[in-house]
């Protein structure tokens, strides 16, 4: 039996035969003494002996029978998960099974079970409302119903080109050939689950469609993780940690915009999503697509190197709607003002005119990212962290976004007295300042994750924008992605340069999906009589930088190919494979010399190990911290050098806190 602990091992318990109604079988869940408490445990293996001597085994308490027993299959995920990512199996099964089916009272368990069994025959898969696809949908939603095992399929369409649709209509055929299927719909962002949920639902009105994201109150998360369990839900729509549901009739994957850092967990269990996705995919012998306008590097070269086949929508799906002209401003010419240039000005008014919707893209929440006195250079340092504390005007207060800490804004330098102390930079919050002083008859609204703080909120202020109530829209990354705005012509990316000098070797493939995402928000429902052409302003200091040149060409595949050269001759991933040691202490010192003591713990031919360095943010919420990196050329190698690192590591003394994390996207 596994159990929810760090402790990486099977717990044996007994259970006496003929005592109940029901004899233990793998895959069931089971209440079991563990301490003092009384917790919920998978079984994973039943046996009439144990290493352990009788009058030490416990008693288990109680077999949740009522929950069906979760298929081997599933058991093999988790047991794949916690063999790639070096966790123990107990902590990759047991999280991802609502806490309240783990602690639920019996009682409101069976309240669940029959809620579940409610509500939807199932007997009508019809889809409703079906448009006619174009000739590129109609090819790859043949290609994916012609699917009969494990397929790859990358499904690279340009923002708008009805990748939605590719999905719906790959779906109804495969309901309509198989009624009893299961399908797994991943999305990144919590936000589109709510107009995906009401595209799908639309278009299955008889099926019982379940999502599963962080956001759920945990009595709807049992609700649809049970429904997915029992083979009710037919599909479900979630978040990355959808991907480890028990699906026990999953026939089909997709995951929407592939590429997505959010696909990657970033604390506890750090897998990737979509990796994992494609794992059970196969296992399961399944078709998997995998869409995006800006693929991942990783699935780029599986499509070169025919692993994944390709599958294409080259134009937008609406008649008449083209792909946005993307223009660049050079802003040592034309110098902004409330951070806007003349040249975006001027297109905005237009827009407001004739009453078309415009989004202007920042990536950088709060008023100011820092605080300063110009007499005597005070900088708004955290005093936990090496970061700036954010000036958050609204709120009155600075906030440091990576520790949290709060603090009033103070009234004067706390060096020299100072009482004129001035913003630097500029945030969400300070371009909504300026954009009222400078459009006071504009409706403008904010979206970043400040202002949707409170549930709801989001979706509230997205339904807005939706219905026409917005003339200006301002957001960070959280505006970028999957919304189909309808009557959108104009988007204005207001200071993306900084993302070119990045350290991050990942920043520009990045930097490029997210302006390619945000440019795709405009012109989507094409251009109505007397209305504007769609337009996406860059403003910039470096008009020559590749980078914008591919953007303005919408020439993803140049980009992408010249990327993976600079990979391949760097010997960066995807060429090479990456683990990565994080440690942390109170002193810097503790944590170098930890991973220190990890490098020269074992002889590892074929792995490269670099020095243990400082992390870039060294210090946050009083911590610091360091990694290690390791590499190399071949996967295998180096999961058989982690099987051998981590017992070593697990037993060495240290006051450092560390965690490995494999395959690390932020280093
Ligand atoms: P993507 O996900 O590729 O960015 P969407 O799936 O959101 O694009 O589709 C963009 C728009 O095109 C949506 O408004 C959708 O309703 C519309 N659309 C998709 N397919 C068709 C089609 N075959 N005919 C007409 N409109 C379509
Ligand atoms: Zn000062
Ligand atoms: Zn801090």
């Amino acid at each position: 039996m596994v159990l929810d602990t760090p402790i990486d091992q099977v717990f044996d318990y007994c259970w006496e035969v003929g005592e109940a109604a029901s004899e233990p079988v793998p895959g069931q869940f089971v209440l079991v003494p563990f301490g003092p408490r009384e917790v919920m445990g998978l079984i994973v293996a039943v046996s009439d002996t144990s290493d352990l001597p009788t009058e030490k085994l416990k008693s288990a308490l109680a077999i949740r029978d009522q929950v069906h027993p979760v298929a081997d299959a599933w058991i093999a995920l988790c047991r794949f998960a916690a063999e790639y990512y070096q966790r123990p199996l107990g902590e990759v099964a047991l999280p991802g099974v609502p806490k309240n089916l783990r602690t639920a009272k019996l009682v409101a368990l069976n309240r669940a079970l029959k809620k579940i069994a409610d509500g939807f025959s199932n007997q009508d898969a019809t889809p409703f409302g079906m448009p006619a696809l174009n000739r590129a949908q109609e090819d790859a939603v043949e290609a994916i119903d012609a699917a009969r095992a494990y397929a790859p399929m990358l499904l690279y369409g340009v923002t708008g080109s009805g990748k939605t649709e590719v999905y719906l209509q790959a779906a109804a055929r495969l309901l309509a050939r198989t009624p009893d299927a299961q399908i797994l719909i991943l999305v990144p962002e919590i936000n589109l689950t709510p107009q995906l949920e009401s595209n799908v639902r639309a278009r299955f009105p008889g099926l019982h469609v379940a999502t599963l994201h962080s956001g759920l109150a945990e009595g709807e998360r049992m609700l649809s993780w049970l429904a997915a369990h029992h083979g009710h839900a037919r599909i479900v729509l979630g978040t990355r940690l959808a991907v480890l549901a028990s699906l026990p009739r999953l026939a089909l994957i997709i995951i929407d915009e592939e590429h997505d850092p959010s696909y990657k967990q970033q604390e506890g269990l750090r897998y990737s999503a979509r990796d994992l996705a494609v794992w059970r995919a196969r296992q399961l012998d399944i078709p998997i697509v995998l869409g995006s306008a800006t693929p991942s590097l990783e699935s780029w070269l599986h499509a070169q190197s025919r692993r994944y086949r390709r599958l294409e929508l080259r134009e937008r799906a609406v008649p008449d709607a083209v792909l946005p002209t993307v223009r660049l401003i050079n802003m040592e010419r034309d110098r902004p003002i409330e951070g806007l240039t003349s040249t975006l000005m001027t297109a905005l008014r237009l827009r407001l005119e004739r009453r078309e919707q415009s989004l202007l893209f920042l990536n950088r929440r709060g008023y100011a990212p820092v605080l300063h006195c110009d007499s005597c250079g005070w900088l708004s340092n955290c005093l936990r962290c090496s970061a700036f504390m954010v000036l958050h005007r609204p709120e009155h207060c600075l906030r440091c976004h990576h520790c949290s800490l709060e603090l009033r804004i103070p009234r004067a330098c706390p060096t020299c007295g100072n009482v004129d102390l001035q913003p630097m930079g500029r945030g969400t919050q300070r371009v909504e300042e300026g954009l009222q002083r400078l459009f006071p008859e504009a409706r403008i609204l904010r979206i970043d994750a400040d202002s949707t703080r409170r549930k709801g909120t989001a979706q509230a202020a997205f339904d807005s924008v939706h219905r026409g109530e917005v003339d200006i829209l301002i957001g960070t990354q959280m505006v970028a992605k999957g919304h189909d705005f309808k009557n959108l012509t104009l988007v204005g990316i207001l200071n993306p340069d900084t993302a070119l000098f990045s350290h991050d070797y990942r920043a520009s493939e990045r930097l490029f999906a997210q302006l390619m995402q945000v440019s795709g928000r405009a012109g989507r429902a094409g251009q109505k009589e007397g209305g504007s052409a769609s337009e996406v302003w860059i403003q910039t200091r470096y008009p020559q930088h590749p980078l914008y040149g591919a953007l303005m060409a919408h020439d993803y595949d140049r980009f992408a190919d010249d990327l993976l050269t600079e990979r391949q001759q760097a010997g960066l991933p995807p060429f090479v494979y990456q683990a990565l040691l994080r440690a942390e202490a109170r002193e810097l010192q503790t944590a170098l010399d930890f991973l220190q003591a990890a490098a020269g713990a074992i002889d590892h031919p074929g792995i490269t190990i670099n020095d243990p360095i400082p992390m870039t943010m060294t210090r946050v919420a009083n911590v610091d911290r360091a990694q290690l990196l390791l590499e190399s050329p071949s996967r295998p190698a180096l999961q058989a050098f982690l099987r051998g690192w981590m017992p070593l590591l697990r037993a060495m003394r240290t006051r450092a806190r560390w965690s490995l994390e494999v395959d690390p996207v932020d280093i």
